[in-house]
């Protein structure tokens, strides 16, 4: 992984001059003043963590799996947001962690843990690092020193029920992997968020996470029936059956808790029959409400497709949703939609055709394979193009939300009205890309030219765009998650009362507060 950008350096794009031209042209984007530092160049701060402790540390999970080189611990410098990009291109590497820890089982993490909370070492699980949330940057306040937790050593498939479709998966196995280790059963898991190719099962779990085949195969929460985790206070295995009337579901405290409550170190997972067919098709709408009233229809009343997303009109003017035709401006395209299908194939005809009833019933006109097959290719492209982006003067981020049906207009409406006024012009493109019966989440991308300070100018519109979402009665994320950026819209929504819970649930679980402070917990 690029350690100041995304994937792979060799898969690093050129920005087709259409676009630069756009950039120049329609939103002011000017040459950045200071190009992106080297990784050699980048000086971590001095380590603060006292001898004693990382022998202690060393003594626990080996003397190879403690590392506080310069390298491992840029490379465990916060996630991959653009303000995290921004500041890292710049050689920013304040918030290092003074080492890396990898154990290998998870009564090593039990003894790490153990350590951390006698020496009030602060600790930050790190699955795949692709927070995009500031999930990863502990707050050192108080602190003895700061490690990363790294899990990349729990990443095997533990066992395969295929009686039950149930797969154990060490958290540090990366998507791709889990695929493939499935494969050779013929099974897999579905989750396929734009992440895919770097993050991990732990991380899904971690942040609630949602793919892009949702709609078929649910969200990453749907999938996990059961999980073990270590604690500070020791072990939580939960999880024993695949429903349960036995009390609350503390599955559901320990999804989306971002390493703030405990360590998840084993999860068990639905799995399901790989798709012998696989169908991926464009539809053409002529405006945004329109395309959200079939997407709604076929959510509500079905048949739904395995992958259902709409672009707005900006978006498929643009031509976000198939990156490898980014810049050749398709205006008074309509909106685009994405209809996947994924089964055996006579499932698939079958519900393609039902799809395709109410789609066109609704006003769409069917566009054939080719737009859904460019989104399927290009569909892992789209953090590429942002390093290219970067490089260029602009910044592009993206934001997600999502509400009921009823106010999905006026959440959009909001959240564009917010980035225009905070931004002066930039360019907003939103998509829909997780439906449900009872509403749909709304995911944006801004593309504007960098002020000065670009990290204080996002952050100004973030701010502008958190506050419209709530106004809105939108939620502060459908899939991200919370980390420290949005904690304190995560405050307003679940109220004083649900702070308090969270709190008295960290108290519990971790008295000295060593688990990724800062994160989560308002
Ligand atoms: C380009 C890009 C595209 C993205 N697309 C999507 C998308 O389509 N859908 C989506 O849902 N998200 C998306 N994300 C966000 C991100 O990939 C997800 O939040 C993902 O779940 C994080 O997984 P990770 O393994 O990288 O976790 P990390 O980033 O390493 O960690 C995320 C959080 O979980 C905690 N954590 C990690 N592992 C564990 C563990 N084993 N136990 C306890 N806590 C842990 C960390 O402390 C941190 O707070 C995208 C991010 C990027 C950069």
């Amino acid at each position: 992984m690029l350690w100041s950008g995304w994937g792979d350096p060799a898969e690093a794009v050129e920005l087709p001059e259409a676009v630069r031209s756009l950039l120049r042209d329609l939103l002011g984007v000017r040459a950045p003043r200071t190009p992106a530092v080297g990784l050699e160049e980048v000086r971590p701060p001095a380590v603060a963590l006292a001898p004693s402790v990382l022998d202690a540390l060393r003594a626990v999970v080996g003397a190879g799996h403690v590392r506080s080189d310069d390298e491992s611990r840029v490379r465990h410098t916060r996630g991959k947001s653009t303000p995290d990009l921004i500041r890292l291109r710049a050689g920013d590497a304040s918030l290092a962690p003074d080492a890396v820890v990898l154990p290998g089982s998870h009564e090593e993490v039990l003894g790490v843990l153990r350590v951390c909370a006698e020496h009030r070492v602060a600790v930050v699980p790190f699955g795949g690092g692709t927070s995009v949330v500031g999930g990863l940057s502990a707050e050192r306040d108080g602190f003895a020193g700061v490690v990363a937790l790294d899990v990349g050593r729990l990443d095997r498939l533990v066992s395969l029920d295929a009686e039950s479709m149930v797969a154990e998966f060490g958290p540090g196995l990366r998507a791709p992997v889990a695929e493939r280790l499935l494969a050779e059963h013929g099974l897999t898991l579905g989750h396929f968020p734009q992440s895919f190719e770097y993050a991990t099962l732990g991380g899904f779990a971690a942040a609630r996470s949602s793919g892009q085949a949702s709609a078929g195969y649910g969200r990453f929460d749907d999938m996990v029936v059961g999980m073990t985790v270590a604690t500070p206070r020791g072990t939580l295995d939960l999880g024993r059956a695949p429903r349960s009337a036995a009390g609350p579901d503390l599955r559901q405290v320990m999804l989306g808790s971002e390493g703030a409550f405990g360590v998840i170190t084993s999860l068990r997972l639905r799995v399901r029959r790989s798709p012998a067919e696989r169908h991926y098709e464009g539809w053409r709408f002529a405006s945004f409400p329109e395309g959200a009233a079939a997407l709604r229809r076929l959510a509500q009343d079905g048949p739904l497709p395995t992958v259902l997303r709409l672009s707005d009109e900006t978006e498929t003017m643009i031509g976000l949703a198939k990156p490898g035709e980014i810049g050749e401006l398709a205006a008074g395209a309509g909106c685009l939609v994405v209809a996947g299908y994924e089964g055996d194939p006579l499932e698939v005809a079958e519900t393609r055709e039902r799809a395709a009833a109410v789609l066109s019933g609704l006003g769409g006109t069917c566009l054939g394979v080719e737009p859904g097959q460019a989104w399927a290719r290009g569909r892992y492209a789209a953090p590429y193009l942002r390093d290219a982006l970067l490089a260029e003067g602009a910044t592009v981020e993206t934001l997600e939300t999502a509400g009921f049906w009823s106010g999905l207009p006026g959440l959009y409406d909001a959240v564009r009205g917010a980035l225009t006024a905070s931004l002066g012009s930039p360019l907003v493109m939103c998509h829909i890309s997780h439906v449900y019966g009872t509403g749909a989440s709304l995911y944006f991308t801004v593309v504007t030219a960098q002020e000065e300070d670009p990290v204080a100018q996002w952050e100004r519109a973030k701010r502008a765009a958190s506050a419209a979402i709530l106004a809105a009665g939108g939620t502060i994320s459908h899939h991200h998650g919370v980390g420290r950026d949005h904690r304190e819209a995560y405050a307003v929504e679940i109220g004083e009362l649900g702070a308090e819970i969270l709190r008295g649930i960290k108290e519990r679980l971790d008295p000295e507060g060593i688990l990724n402070p800062g994160a989560l917990i308002p």
